[in-house]
């Protein structure tokens, strides 16, 4: 059939540009250490930022939470699947943000057409920052609204944009959407800047925040806490559970009216069956263990500095970040795949990040680190990062 040939061609035309994505079989739990084909490997790609993913309390919560709830929550959440226990998380995560009301959604890439398709109407316009997660620019496309880009943290661009007669003559909604931490890059959003603009412009902020929650700030409350920010100063606050707090999910923080309002108008959020309570309580015990144990997040604070420290020294510079994503640019994809098959052989596991999830000759190596690596773990990567320099792969 023709269609089914031409998608066997469009398959081997990725394999020869170096762009086919295939899956790894992981054997066991997320953590520094996997087994993947029977042989363990280092890991530096989880997004399990603090090491919680398999955590034993976590894991308890889930499993004691199951002998009372089960393991399916049944039904979305407006016919009976929501729980005291999807309850109970989303009023302790408005507390632990100093927001009016939190609101769970099953994952991110959810929460984010929830809120830009559910709130954006014809005539509306959407500002998105050009690095943006996927999730963000599909929700903006999702919806009836105008969607314009502007260059990755150039508020200045984004000032002029916002200030085009179009734009301001009109009585629409503006609303300007960036990622907190850029998932790829691992750089921090100016948003300081971004609110400052977006209240002088009349426009609504909107952060998601899905790399920020959890690491950043005072007790891990995030990039908007670590800007020295008021939460209410980004009405639309957006985070994941299944990054820093190691579980699965995503939430929305914001007023009461936001919050009512997508409960009544998020498609993605009404017509699909509720997380699992379980799932909701391991959440809970996960965000205990993010404000009592701050050592995790100074744990990962050194080891970041290790790592910079030591490619700085070998000669291979990492892209400029302060965060737990810390990728190293290698241009082609061709040559991502090679440092990452390199890395593979010596038992190192860090995949190759190609287009389209980044631009056009900016393929690269996203190291991530976790509050469970050691130090012998990021001296092993520098001691094979090194080899591989040497080897001028
Ligand atoms: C991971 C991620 C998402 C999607 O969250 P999921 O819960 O994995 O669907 C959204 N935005 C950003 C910036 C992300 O990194």
């Amino acid at each position: 059939m023709q269609f089914l040939d031409s998608l066997q061609a469009d398959l081997d035309a990725r394999r020869a540009q170096g762009l086919y994505r295939a899956r790894r079989v992981l054997e066991g739990a997320q953590g520094p250490r996997v087994r993947v084909d029977g042989r363990e490997l280092l890991s530096f790609c989880s997004n399990d930022y603090l090491g919680l993913a398999a955590d034993a309390r976590v894991s308890e919560a889930m499993c004691s939470a199951t002998r009372r709830y089960g393991v399916g929550s049944g039904a979305a959440h407006l016919i009976n699947g929501h729980t005291r226990a999807h309850h109970a998380l989303e009023e302790e995560l408005a507390d632990f943000l100093g927001s009016e009301r939190a609101l769970l959604f099953s994952t991110g890439y959810m929460a984010n057409l929830g809120v830009l398709a559910g709130l954006l109407e014809r005539g509306d316009h959407v500002f998105q920052d050009r690095l943006n997660h996927a999730s963000l620019i599909d929700g903006a496309q999702l919806s009836a609204a105008r969607l314009r880009r502007y260059p990755h943290l150039d508020v200045d661009a984004l000032a002029r944009q916002l200030a085009e007669p179009s734009q301001s003559n009109n009585k629409r909604n503006s609303l300007v959407a960036t990622d907190g931490v850029f998932s790829m890059d691992g750089d921090i959003a100016p948003i300081e800047r971004l609110a400052g603009l977006a209240r002088k412009q009349q426009a609504v902020l909107m952060i998601d925040d899905a790399h920020g929650f959890g690491v950043l700030g005072p007790d891990g409350r995030g990039s908007v806490a670590a800007a020295g920010l008021e939460i209410s100063r980004v009405p639309v606050y957006m985070a994941t559970l299944g990054k820093a707090l190691g579980t699965a999910g995503a939430f929305v923080a914001g007023s009461h009216a936001l919050i009512e309002s997508l409960i009544q108008r998020a498609r993605s959020y009404i017509y699909t069956t509720a997380m699992p309570a379980a799932l909701a309580e391991a959440t809970r015990a996960s965000l205990r263990l993010v404000t009592e144990e701050p050592w995790r997040r100074d744990r990962l604070a050194q080891l970041v500095t290790r790592l910079r420290e030591g490619m700085a020294a070998i000669g291979l510079p990492l892209m400029p970040s302060t965060t737990a994503i810390q990728p190293l640019l290698l241009g082609e994809p061709a040559r991502a795949l090679r440092w990452s098959e390199a890395l593979l052989q010596a038992g190192v596991l860090v995949t190759a990040i190609r287009p389209p999830t980044v631009p056009r000759g900016s393929a690269r190596l996203r190291i991530t680190l976790s509050a469970a690596h050691q130090e012998d773990d990021v001296d092993r990567l520098l001691e094979v990062l090194q080899q591989l320099q040497q080897k001028n792969a």
